[in-house]
């Protein structure tokens, strides 16, 4: 017996099908059947954003070991591709994103930037890994290592991990895309997060 394609299977959760759902493609699923002259109403800056979050082109660039888990992300097992975000570029003109995967050295930093003025607005960064967030193990004794890409470029999403495994991108890049087409983040911090902040000292 064929099964409903459109019915998900017994106690399959579909909260995160939901949350990739376009909107676009929700005002799709809208059209009224029963009418002859079916028709949709959108705005050129959504249908503009669809077309920009479903092909996110990443410029071919790694700094250190997290560069190997950004690699991994894109072969087979995981597949970044299924995000439209497969085509990475080997020059920064043909690139709207940046993942910073790996320790910024001092020496690397101009070379950073300048990748980074040369890719075509509009562009973002993703900060993968503590050495790019804020100099990870780096940060108390590597006098050669800068403490945040942030200080060199602006960053849209930071993904934390030393390194971040490559479900972990995934899941930047999927906030990523939730950035573009302007919509909130709804993921709340997982409960151990904010008992543990409870238990930090606060002095005022
Ligand atoms: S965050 Fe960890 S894994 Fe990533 S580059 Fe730094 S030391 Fe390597």
């Amino acid at each position: 017996m064929s099964r409903d394609s459109t019915t998900p299977p017994e106690g399959y959760s579909v909260e995160r099908e939901n949350m990739l759902d376009f909107k676009v493609l929700d005002q799709f699923s809208q059209i009224n059947e029963q009418e002859d002259k079916n028709f949709m109403l959108t705005t050129v800056d959504e249908v503009f954003n669809w077309a920009k979050l479903s092909s996110i082109w990443p410029v071919t660039f790694g700094l250190a070991c997290c560069a190997i888990e950004m690699m991994a992300t894109s072969a087979t097992r995981y597949d970044i591709d299924r995000f439209g975000a497969g085509a990475f570029r080997a020059t920064p003109r043909q690139a709207d994103l940046m993942i910073v995967s790996g320790t910024v050295t001092g020496k690397m930093a101009t070379r950073l930037k300048l990748i980074y003025d040369q890719m075509p607005e509009p562009k973002w960064v993703i900060a993968m890994g503590s050495c790019a967030i804020g100099g990870g193990p780096y940060f108390k004794y590597g006098y050669h290592v800068v403490k945040g890409v942030d200080f060199l470029v602006p960053v849209d999403v930071y993904v934390p991990g030393c390194p971040p495994r490559p479900e972990v991108l995934l899941e930047g890049l999927m906030r990523l895309q939730d950035k573009i087409r302007g919509r909130q983040a709804k993921l709340k911090a997982p409960r151990w997060v904010s008992d543990y902040a409870k238990k930090i000292p606060y002095r005022k």
